[in-house]
């Protein structure tokens, strides 16, 4: 198996999915309680890492941020990205082994792991039959993976077999999650898989601090930052968004104060130019990461940046 142990996107996929807790002080399936507590058995239950179910593009994974369940669809099998990020679990020097996403086969993956969660039949795979009931409800469809979601050359097609299986009415309904670092929003494939979604579907995008050099050093990126930035407003403009931040440990340096405020300023920026921010989400990289001096910070820190954030842009903010 090349899959990561813990991908990025490890709820929501390789790349871009939900990162699993370890460090962190977790007191249920949501963001974190910032006052501190004791961690419990969802610590554990955030450890697990995918499960592909014997599927070649769905898998199942528990996820803070989904706050339980979330399947995921890798739209990028390929794991083709255009950041590079220092906290990235996907191990790209193992060939990948599909070199695209196959809708119809997808579709038939997803409806099948969709039957299983609704037949309570997940209990019987072995890595998650200890986990209790809650956990093990479908908090959404993750559009997400090895790499960058919107640069999958199949998107629309995609959005529209995921869609397909929401609308056979077979399965309870489902929320549907893009999750992805924002670069290929415009593409216009893309925008007409957004235009097709509902208004309860979500749009998680990337912002990983505030300054060029500073994002340029965590995310590595060969895309310019006002492309990342431009394309989060025109969503943002479209439909409400969710911004997800991950601020890694790099060796033992924490991220500076300057860069904190300057974080702060841009989602300022991007809200008074008309970006609707539900949500911003505070969260550190996971071991074991492609990058060993890459780590988790504390929840302190992590808690400091989300109180900066609600204080400097009046946006909602929480730590996961
Ligand atoms: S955006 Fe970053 S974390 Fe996500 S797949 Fe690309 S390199 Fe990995």
């Amino acid at each position: 198996m090349d899959r990561p142990e813990t991908p990025h996107h490890r709820a929501e996929g390789g790349g871009h999915a939900a990162v699993p807790l370890g460090t962190s002080v977790r007191t249920g399936a949501g963001p974190v309680r910032e006052s501190g507590g004791v961690g419990s058995r969802w610590e554990t239950a955030f450890g697990y890492s995918r499960d592909f179910l014997r599927n070649r593009f769905v898998y199942v994974v528990v996820s803070p941020r989904a706050h339980g369940l979330s399947v995921g669809i890798n739209m990028n099998p390929d794991k083709q990205c255009n950041f590079d990020c220092v906290y990235c679990e996907v191990n790209r020097q193992v060939p990948a082994r599909e070199q695209q996403l196959e809708v119809p086969v997808m579709v038939r993956e997803l409806h099948q792991t969709l039957g299983l969660i609704r037949d309570g039949r997940l209990h019987d795979v072995p890595a998650l039959r200890s986990l209790p009931e809650e956990l093990l409800e479908l908090r959404h469809v993750a559009l997400s993976g090895d790499g960058e979601p919107t640069l999958c050359p199949n998107f629309y097609e995609a959005v529209q077999g995921v869609l397909h299986v929401r609308a056979l009415g077979e399965l309870p309904f489902f929320k549907v999650v893009l999750v992805s670092n924002a670069t290929g929003l415009d593409r216009p494939e893309v925008q007409a898989g957004l235009h097709a979604l509902s208004p309860p579907d979500e749009v998680w995008l990337k912002l990983d601090g505030g300054s060029r050099e500073y994002i340029e050093r965590i995310d590595r990126p060969t895309v310019a930052l006002e492309k990342v930035l431009d394309n989060i407003l025109l969503v943002g403009r479209q439909r409400p968004i969710v911004i997800q931040s991950l601020f890694p440990k790099l060796g033992d340096a924490e991220p500076a104060e300057e860069e904190i405020e300057a974080f702060v300023a841009r989602l300022r920026d991007l809200r008074d130019a008309g970006a609707r921010i539900a949500l911003v989400q505070i969260y550190s990289a996971m071991r074991p990461t492609m990058l060993p001096e890459c780590g988790h910070l504390p929840l302190r820190t992590l808690s400091r940046i989300a109180h900066a954030v609600r204080a400097g842009t009046g946006l909602r903010a929480e730590v996961f």
